[in-house]
């Protein structure tokens, strides 16, 4: 496990519009919360950004408003992660090559919450969603993107995880907990198995409490307010896919240090 630069420069870090330049970068779940912002911030920082989400209509108006802020030209790529296969995936890396001729990174940011109960009442059904959504897609996703991932000097892929599973998975959160731990096994796995002899990354995120739907709907009595906006989070998922963070590798990040009032993380 490479490290060469602290938590704390990446959440330090402060992009530029050139941070980015002339990368072409997918990110899920890009259509609205946390995605939607970085995938604008992205945009922003001189990449071109290939929208992936289930929501059309959120997706094109994203697109119109990068468009309209005469950035890079995004893409849309309108895909169900919970009935996406792998011919789907395939699908895409063949569109991704005949556009681009690479990927230089990959934010798997979409997730859905699942239920909250204990696992002795987990209903089979919403376990599995959970699992195809949080986990499977983002596994077959990135199996294959590989191909393209190698054709740049240094790709970065960047997973999510949550409090609910890191240190370790939390009581009542069930699939999603389990979810989130296996994205941290995939990341430590996939960089075990490309870092002596590739210039990928691996590494995970975990942006702590903030103001979105999911967050609204795990803690329903929270005041909003008292929350981080996506948009204030943006640093390490900026930094992570610059040039600043080549050499980190294997990482989970928290983009928010830790504090009393935030304890409990979705
Ligand atoms: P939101 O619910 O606001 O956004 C989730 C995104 O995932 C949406 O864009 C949604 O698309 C997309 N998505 C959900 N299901 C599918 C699907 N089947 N196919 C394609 N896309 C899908 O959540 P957040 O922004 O809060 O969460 C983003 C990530 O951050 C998640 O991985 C979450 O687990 C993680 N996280 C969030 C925290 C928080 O406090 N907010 C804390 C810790 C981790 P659509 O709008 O079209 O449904």
């Amino acid at each position: 496990m490479t490290k060469t630069l602290t938590h704390d420069t990446l959440r330090a870090f402060c992009a530029t519009s050139h941070s980015l330049k002339d990368k072409v970068i997918l990110v899920t779940g890009a259509g609205d919360g946390i995605g939607r912002a970085v995938a604008l911030a992205y945009a922003q920082a001189g990449a071109t950004v290939l929208l992936l989400g289930k929501n059309l209509n959120k997706l094109e108006t994203l697109y119109d408003e990068i468009e309209g802020q005469q950035l890079a030209t995004p893409a849309i790529v309108q895909m169900d992660l919970k009935t996406a296969n792998f011919d789907s995936m395939q699908a895409i890396a063949q569109l991704v090559h005949q556009e681009f001729g690479r990927l230089d990174g990959i934010l798997h940011n979409a997730g859905i919450l699942g239920a909250l109960t204990p696992l002795s009442m987990y209903d089979p059904i919403t376990f599995h969603e959970v699992m195809t959504i949080n986990a499977h897609a983002p596994f077959m996703l990135t199996q294959a993107l590989l191909p393209l991932l190698q054709v740049g000097p240094s790709a970065s892929v960047v997973f999510t995880t949550s409090g609910a599973s890191h240190p370790k998975p939390r009581a009542f959160w069930g699939a999603y907990a389990l979810s989130k731990q296996m994205l941290e096994g995939m990341s430590e796995i996939f960089t075990q198995e490309t870092q002596h002899h590739t210039n990928l990354r691996f590494n995970c995120i975990n942006p702590g409490a903030t103001r979105t739907n999911m967050r609204a709907h795990a803690f329903p009595g929270e005041d909003p307010n008292t929350l981080k906006t996506p948009e204030e989070i943006l640093n390490v998922y900026l930094a992570l896919m610059s040039d600043i963070s080549i050499d980190v590798k294997g990482q989970i990040i928290d983009c928010q240090p830790k504090t009393p009032q935030h304890k409990q993380k979705t």
